[in-house]
């Protein structure tokens, strides 16, 4: 008998016929003589839709009440499928996320999962129930209801499943596995069969939503074997594995392209020491998170500083950068938010020189002009345009000859 803890993402529970088709899933499963927990997102959109009913009530709606507010997506899809399984015979039951046992911290909105107690749900299971886990939610030390960003499902499901120890977490999708690269951007992207935890954490940071961030960085930590499938038809998906040799006989094994960034730079700011420090610490001080940042030095003991924050940051990292741009004497702070970060990212890169230029020389045969570059071992990051993404893409893609065959 196997424990299987398996995510439903929102288009898998878009509506009443395929919750029912979850169901079919879930009741196949558990006929099988297996323990299932089940961990379910919100019905697709209906998380969006909630955050404009706030923005309705709020210009800056309370983030406390935000989080109550987005948690009832995923309350209504666990409720939903225990009733439809309750009705067909099974034993079933919902949880949410308090009553899974999911401890967070404070940070509403992106909370991160401190402990998990099993205790409910493991009892659910010895008494022959299939537990229905809200997904995205748990609860602070003092009870408050808080969400784990968006995409945060993926996250409950494999934490779950290392709490529990279950033998895989299935993540099912609307997509057959992991691609290449995304599958609605590229046409002939692959599927990759399996990928390793180091690969997908770095094309779920760069912008691969197939798997939220911090689930990877969760089945990585307590090695959870994750089963990336579609919730349309029984075919193997990806498993996302430790690091496996032939991996590494790869040199590009996906690329990725994230419209989640905006760019903020300081004009023209002293060149002195103790001025990074003056800019980035009131912004860190706001958990807002920079990611690549670029300074180039200019005559006159000047400089100009390029930085870029997510979407989601970026009205909260303008204010307070035209604040310290002042206190820093900067000429001007510059901003654009219609830029894309195209990635191509492979574990092989350790080991191989030319990728990047094999990477410029592609974007160039193309006339996509480069605005910033960051690299890591197995990573090379290039912001352009947003109107250029897609064709940015499909270029890399068929440049590193990931292309399938015709
Ligand atoms: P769910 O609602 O099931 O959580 P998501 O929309 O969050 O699904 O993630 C699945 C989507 O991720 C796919 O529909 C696909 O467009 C996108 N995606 C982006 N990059 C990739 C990739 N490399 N492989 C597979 N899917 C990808
Ligand atoms: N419903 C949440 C979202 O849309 C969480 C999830 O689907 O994983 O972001
Ligand atoms: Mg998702």
């Amino acid at each position: 008998m196997a424990l299987r803890v398996q995510k439903y993402g929102g288009t898998s529970v878009a509506d009443i016929e395929h919750i029912n088709r979850v169901a079919d899933r879930v009741q196949k499963s558990q006929d099988q003589g297996d323990q299932i927990v089940v961990v379910l997102s919100a019905m697709s959109g209906v998380t969006d839709s909630l955050i404009r009913l706030a923005e309705q009530a709020s210009k800056t709606p309370d983030k406390r009440e935000l989080d109550v507010l987005l948690a009832t997506g995923e309350q209504t899809t666990a409720a939903l499928l225990a009733m439809i399984l309750k009705s067909r015979g099974y034993k079933a039951k919902s949880f949410l996320g308090f009553q899974a046992g999911i401890q967070t911290n404070k940070i509403s909105g992106k909370a991160r999962i401190m402990d998990i107690n099993g205790t409910n749900i493991l009892h659910a299971l010895a008494d022959g129930h299939i537990a229905v886990v809200a997904g995205f939610q748990g609860a602070d030390e003092d009870g408050a209801i808080t969400t784990l960003g968006r995409g945060g499902s993926d996250t409950s499901a494999v934490a779950i499943a290392s709490a529990l120890k279950a033998d895989v977490c299935e993540i099912f999708t609307d997509v057959d596995g992991v691609y290449t690269t995304d599958p609605r951007i590229c046409s002939s992207a692959r599927k990759i069969d399996r990928i390793s935890y180091e690969e997908m954490l770095e094309m779920a940071i760069l912008g691969a939503k197939v798997l939220q961030i911090r689930s990877v960085e969760f089945a990585k930590k307590y090695n959870v074997p994750v089963h990336v499938r579609s919730s349309f038809n029984e075919e193997k998906g990806t498993m996302v594995v430790n690091e496996s040799s032939d991996m590494e006989s790869v040199v590009v094994s996906g690329i990725t392209c994230d419209m989640n960034e905006a760019r903020i730079t300081f004009k023209k700011v002293p060149d002195q020491p103790g001025i990074s420090a003056k800019i980035f610490s009131p912004l860190a001080q706001a958990e807002i998170g920079v990611d690549m940042i670029i300074q180039n030095t200019r005559s006159g003991g000047e400089t100009d500083l390029t930085f870029t924050v997510t979407k989601d940051d970026f009205e909260r990292a303008r204010e307070i950068s035209e604040r310290v741009g002042k206190e820093v004497g900067a000429h001007e702070i510059l901003t654009a938010v219609e830029i894309a970060k195209v990635s191509v990212i492979g574990l092989g890169m350790k080991s191989h020189s030319g990728v990047a230029a094999t990477m410029f020389q592609a974007l160039a045969s193309e006339n996509i002009n480069i605005r910033l570059i960051s690299t890591s071992e197995i990573r090379i990051s290039c912001v352009i345009l947003a109107k250029y993404a897609e064709l940015a893409v499909r270029t890399l893609h068929s440049a590193f000859g990931l292309d399938k065959e015709k």
